[in-house]
């Protein structure tokens, strides 16, 4: 998987300050933004700078942004006042995701339903 950034890829945009976000963090290896449709009164993603099309591709191609993406995953929750906090990724079409660079759903704020629908 390359790590490049990708000319089409929405994401790659966000961090690149070509499309605007309302950004909540940002650190050596993520940025972390308000979901555009959010389905909790917290729903921040929280990406890595370097593109991969899926967490686990994400995870082969450098462990050192996807631990960086999950430790930053606690810390925007608990930035936002929840030390309970849903972390979601759709990974493959059929499970919804959209958008095919590598984003964890920080959700929280609401009851979060187990098992989810
Ligand atoms: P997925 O369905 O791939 O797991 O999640 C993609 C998420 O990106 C969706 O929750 C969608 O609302 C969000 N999203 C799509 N386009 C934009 C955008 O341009 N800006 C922001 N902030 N969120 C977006
Ligand atoms: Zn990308």
């Amino acid at each position: 998987e390359g790590l490049d950034a990708v000319p089409d890829c929405l994401f790659c945009k966000i961090v690149a300050g070509d499309i605007p976000a309302e950004i909540v963090s940002t650190t050596e290896y993520t940025v972390a933004f308000r979901d555009i449709n959010p389905q909790a009164p917290t729903h921040v993603l929280v990406i890595p700078r370097l593109h991969a099309p899926d967490v686990a591709s994400l995870a082969l191609a450098s462990p050192e942004a996807a631990a960086a993406l999950l430790v930053e995953t606690r810390r925007i929750a608990m930035g936002e006042g929840h030390d309970s906090y849903r972390l979601v990724f759709n990974t493959g079409a059929d499970a919804g995701q959209t958008v095919f660079h590598a984003h964890g759903h920080v959700l929280a704020g609401r009851g979060l339903d187990w098992p989810p629908g």
